[in-house]
């Protein structure tokens, strides 16, 4: 896109992040640690240390420190039996990553629509799915932007039809459904400590589960498949999937900032929702009864009476100006101007031309090539409808209050 940066207008002395990696210190602490003992490896004390820390914080017997999200995720999937051909009830309105690793085992991703109450899984639609398939066995669940979904509902249609669930806790870490943390309610969860996430590593993630068989799997498979022999030996095919003491130490060092880094994420949330309560506009939503996020990424959705005309094709977008209306489009085009980082909605996958050929499921059936399958007010299902009216905002935890209230102007002068 045509848009300048490094505007000479723009009211930021600095660029405003989505969310980029925030250090304390004690990072540089553990590595330099791990340096000077020359635990440079896949091996060493921050490992160790960092697996026992977050089971700990997490409530699971067993954490295995791994090279990313992705290879946990991956790791989880082969260890929870799925296969070759397999189908897999997944997430639609989340991060590719979720999907890949069924991709990468060969089995097949069914996408099941998203609820508008949290934007995470549909447990209508994924009862609709079971209905359509209910030979299926797997789920894989994430937990859009922090926030936890109606994970009661899904965990009792999963029971019901004996299916198991792995949950994509990567962007929710810290954030807990009825006071226990993201990460615990599937079979397997899985975190990831990527350099956007509430905490970083710069990379890294964690498998989590409760069977000591699982954990010692995945630590095997993750360095290589070895067997208790002198020389290589192999009776499995391995990965090289293990994390780095180094990428350890970093981590180390900031565990003890998690709740700090909720916090001022929340507080980001909260003045722009007070900043925009009297726009047509709403927060991402969550379930205040039941969870509490972690806040990771701001979002906002625009009513659909204030939504002026916006076309989108695969790689690009344009919109028509309207007064008192405005669109995604518009408002990241000028934030982007100004030196302000936001994002789209996480495209949904079953909109993802790699995934075209997937089956899609939604509270009324097969989604595939319906019109209205589910009218969510415009005739599209709920998952693009978010897409199409939703936006990310910047949501860096360094963002002074006074850059964000500059922020909050800009988005307001959007529906002038
Ligand atoms: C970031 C992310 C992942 C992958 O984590 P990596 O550590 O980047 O591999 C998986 N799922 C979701 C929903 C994510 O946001």
């Amino acid at each position: 896109m045509a848009f300048m940066q490094n505007n000479k207008f723009s009211p930021f002395k600095r660029k405003i992040w989505l969310s980029s990696p925030t250090m304390h210190g004690e990072e540089l602490y553990w590595v330099t640690d791990a340096y000077s003992k020359n635990w440079m490896s896949t091996i060493g004390e921050n490992i160790n240390e960092v697996e026992r820390e977050i089971a700990r914080k997490i409530g699971v017997k067993y954490a295995v420190a791994l090279s990313s999200g992705t290879s946990s995720l991956h790791l989880a999937m082969k260890l929870i039996g799925i296969r070759r051909g397999e189908k897999v009830f997944c997430s639609d309105l989340t991060f590719s990553a979720t999907v890949n690793p069924i991709i990468y085992e060969n089995a097949i991703p069914i996408f099941i629509d998203t609820e508008i109450d949290t934007w995470n899984m549909d447990p209508v639609a994924l009862e609709k799915a079971f209905e359509i398939h209910p030979e299926v066995k797997f789920i894989v669940l994430a937990n859009l932007y922090g926030v936890p979904g109606k994970i009661d509902e899904i965990k009792k249609i999963a029971d019901k039809h004996g299916a198991k669930i792995i949950e994509d806790a990567a962007e929710s870490f810290g954030a807990t459904y009825k006071q226990k943390q993201t990460g615990t309610f599937g079979d397997i969860g899985i975190i990831s400590f990527n350099g956007n996430k509430i905490i970083t590593g710069s990379s890294g993630g964690m498998l989590l589960t409760n069977s000591l068989e699982q954990a010692n799997k995945a630590r095997k498979w993750s360095t290589q498949s070895r067997e208790d022999a002198a020389w290589y030996q192999h009776e499995e095919i391995g990965f090289n999937y293990r994390m780095s003491n180094v990428i350890a130490g970093v981590i180390r060092g900031q565990i003890p900032y998690l709740d700090e880094h909720i916090a001022q994420k929340r507080a980001i949330y909260e003045r722009y929702k007070d900043g925009f309560k009297d726009l047509p506009v709403k927060m991402n939503p969550y379930d205040n009864k039941n969870s509490v996020p972690n806040f990771w990424l701001s979002c906002l959705i625009i009513d659909e009476k204030a939504m002026c005309k916006q076309v989108r094709s695969e790689n690009d977008s344009c919109y028509i100006k309207e007064s008192k209306k405005t669109c995604p489009t518009e408002i990241l085009e000028t934030l982007a101007s100004l030196n302000a980082e936001g994002r789209p909605i996480w495209k949904p996958m079953h909109m993802q031309p790699i995934f075209r050929m997937n089956e899609f499921i939604t509270r009324e059936g097969n989604g595939r090539g319906r019109t209205n399958a589910y009218i969510a007010g415009n005739g599209v299902d709920v998952g693009m409808d978010i897409f199409n009216r939703g936006l990310c905002l910047p949501s860096d935890n360094k963002m002074s209050v006074e850059e964000q209230d500059k922020i909050i102007e800009i988005i307001r002068a959007c529906f002038d």
